[in-house]
């Protein structure tokens, strides 16, 4: 396989000029199929999802890291070539999954305490290195990912990005056993999280825009849905904001009981506006960050999603209308987690 494909051109697209989706940041182009490093797999990809993230990078939200990158980092293949030093956990023939943490340094302090999501010099797929937006892409073996058995290409690949880090969100609010979370902004990470949070025996209210999202987070069995910035029925134990909106950190902040924690989910926020301290933060309430997420993160994700099957609700799109896609993503078109098939 690995002569055949060498030489050999595949289609994908590359963030060509950052900026307002409107305007076409992403060329649709060929491109040589990627040679793997020795420690590296080579993917022939099958599905990719289409993240939030891959809008922040195609707008220029994200400063460029490697420019003309190919976007996508919630990528499903078949592994077909093994790079000579990338050990024997993956075989020719593989499912693997590519997700958004593709490199850490293992020796800094973050790294050795386990916080290898902290690592300054970590590194992410579809943002440093080119990601699953075409038809193969690589991944160091150590960062490959095993997949659940009982789903499809197609719904894998959002479990990827909008289930890891959705699932460490989680983690990062506190939820109480049997608790109340509130989520704001209902889109591809949130209606995983959501059942996750079910799952668990937690009461879940909604509060997000789009009228369709409401009615599947209702569908997914959610204890209440109303718009963006509306106050639950009920005092929140925890919450987690996935819109990438600073504003709604204040009625998010109001909406916690006395105790409860925020988690910011995004990887991008637009400004938040002045907190007022009775309001917002005393009783103990507290607002923390959410940074990309570990490899344990991922496994222990995977695990919870081989154990409780997730409805992942994934409008499909071509690989060659990825634009498209994004553009729809950003307009709040998207019911769920679009992906891409290939
Ligand atoms: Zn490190
Ligand atoms: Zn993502």
């Amino acid at each position: 396989m690995a002569s055949q494909l060498a030489g050999v051109s595949m289609a994908g697209w590359r963030v060509q000029r950052p900026g307002p989706i409107a305007n076409r940041p992403l060329e649709r182009v060929k491109t040589a199929v990627p040679r793997p490093q020795p420690s590296e797999l080579l993917l022939a990809v099958q599905a990719c999802g289409v993240c939030r993230t891959d809008l922040h990078v195609a707008e220029g939200d994200l400063p460029v890291h490697r420019p003309g990158v190919i976007p996508g980092h919630e990528v499903v293949g078949e592994v077909v070539e093994v790079g000579a030093d990338a050990g024997d956990e993956f075989a020719v023939g593989d499912r693997v999954g590519i997700a958004w943490l593709r490199h850490t340094c293992g020796t800094c302090r973050y790294c050795r305490r386990g916080d290898e999501n902290l690592c300054p010099q970590s590194r992410y797929t579809g943002w440093d290195d080119d990601g699953g937006y075409a038809e193969f892409a690589t991944v160091p073996a150590a960062f490959a990912l095993r997949l659940p058995a009982g789903y499809s290409d197609t719904e894998l690949a959002p479990l990827l990005c909008a289930g890891i880090i959705g699932y460490r969100s989680l983690q990062r609010a506190d939820l109480p056993p049997g608790g109340r979370l509130g989520i704001y902004g209902f889109g591809g990470s949130a209606h995983i999280t959501a059942q996750v949070a079910l799952a668990s025996g937690a009461e879940v209210h909604v509060m997000t825009r789009g009228e369709r999202a409401r009615e599947l987070a209702l569908e997914l069995g959610v204890a209440s849905a109303q718009g963006a910035a509306d106050p639950p029925p009920v005092p929140l134990d925890s919450a987690i904001l996935f819109a990438p909106v600073g504003e709604l950190v204040l009625p998010a902040c109001q909406a916690l009981d006395a105790g409860g924690t925020l988690a910011i989910a995004g990887i991008h926020l637009s400004d938040i506006p002045p907190l007022n301290y009775q309001r917002h933060l005393f009783r103990e309430r507290q607002i923390r960050s959410v940074t990309s997420n570990t490899r344990a993160d991922a496994h222990a994700f995977l695990d919870f999603a081989a154990a409780h099957h997730i409805d992942v609700t994934t409008p499909v799109y071509a690989l060659g209308d990825a634009d498209r896609a994004l553009m729809d993503l950003g307009a709040g078109r998207i019911a769920g987690a679009a992906v891409l098939l290939v």
